[in-house]
């Protein structure tokens, strides 16, 4: 039988346009009031990696869609730490600015951990502060980071019931594979993180009613990790010798045993800029007050 397909597309769609009633609802209730500002995202990059202009386009480009501003900070390859912890401060005590993303990798010259230290947790639309972090770990209030909050979107606007369900994340990172298992545990999973070193990683998949592959593996979860019927969500992104961009889940194969499937491309990723959207306009909402 063939697995339902999971569209991040179809579901992004939905969610940002509901979001751009609601924007164009906090603007139209706010406009001349003194102290309103409408929500607002300040995007840093440092250079001009191309892959990450093409990122910070996209998102810049989203937020004009559903009526967040966005405010696009260029610094050079060579400018210094401080010269862009400087930027961050500014924009951590900026009005109109209720999000700060920087766009990583940064140049090797800076410390990537001290540049996401410096952008107030308030701001943090990343999730990547450790005070986010932390929050996280505990279960309370927090921006959470944007590709997580995605996959957990697709399954619970999908319907699929986590509570009580055995969950295999593979992959341990810091941006996706522990904050999703966090997420995951959250919402009541019985929740199992492998890696590089976990043994017996299939026979583990095969126990799984929901695997999230987080990999950065092209094809690595095959027929063989699934239990007939189980919810596969592919967080991967790679790109093939032919150009195009494909999982870490063989798709074709996969979706002829999984009950559900996130397609690679079209599923996690569109999901991932919507959060980013999500996460604005959350901020705004406790900065300001508003909702
Ligand atoms: P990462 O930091 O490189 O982490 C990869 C994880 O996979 C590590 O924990 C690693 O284990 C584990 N791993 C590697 N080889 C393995 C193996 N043979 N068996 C089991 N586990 C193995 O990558 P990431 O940043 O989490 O990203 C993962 C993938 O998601 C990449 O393809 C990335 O491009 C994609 N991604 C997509 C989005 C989106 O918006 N869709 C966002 C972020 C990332 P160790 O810890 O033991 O090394």
């Amino acid at each position: 039988m063939a697995a339902t397909i999971i569209s991040g597309k179809e579901m992004s769609a939905q969610i940002r346009e509901q979001m751009t009633a609601e924007v164009q609802d906090l603007i139209g209730r706010g406009q001349g009031n003194k102290g309103f500002y409408p929500p607002g995202l300040a995007v840093i990059q440092v250079g001009e990696d191309p892959a990450s202009s093409i990122y910070v386009r996209n998102k810049k480009r989203a937020c004009e869609q559903v009526g967040i501003l966005s405010f696009g900070y260029v610094l050079d390859e060579t400018a210094s730490q401080d010269e862009l912890i400087d930027l961050i401060d500014t924009l951590n005590k900026d009005p109109r600015v209720h999000g700060i993303l920087c766009q990583l990798p940064l140049p090797a010259h800076m410390d990537e951990f001290a540049v996401i230290c410096a952008i107030s947790p308030e701001k943090d639309v990343d999730g990547f502060h450790p005070v986010n972090k932390g929050l996280l770990s505990i279960g309370r209030e927090c921006l959470v980071s944007c590709t997580p909050l995605g996959c957990l979107a697709l399954l619970k606007n999908q319907g699929i019931e986590i509570a009580g369900k055995r969950c295999v994340v593979i992959g341990r990172s810091n941006i996706v594979g522990k904050p999703v298992a966090l997420l995951m545990l959250a919402e009541h999973a019985t929740v199992t993180i492998a890696h590089s070193r976990t043994q017996h990683l299939a026979e583990l998949c095969r126990e799984a009613d929901i695997i999230i592959a987080a990999i950065g593996r092209e094809g690595f979860v095959t027929k063989d990790f699934i239990k007939p019927g189980a919810v596969v969500i592919d967080v991967g992104i790679n790109r093939s010798a032919d150009g195009k961009v494909r999982g870490d889940v063989l798709f074709d194969e996969v979706s002829e045993i999984a009950g559900a499937i996130t397609p690679v491309p079209g599923g996690v990723g569109p999901m991932t800029i919507t959060m980013l959207l999500q996460n604005t306009l959350h901020a705004y909402k406790n900065i300001t007050g508003r909702s």
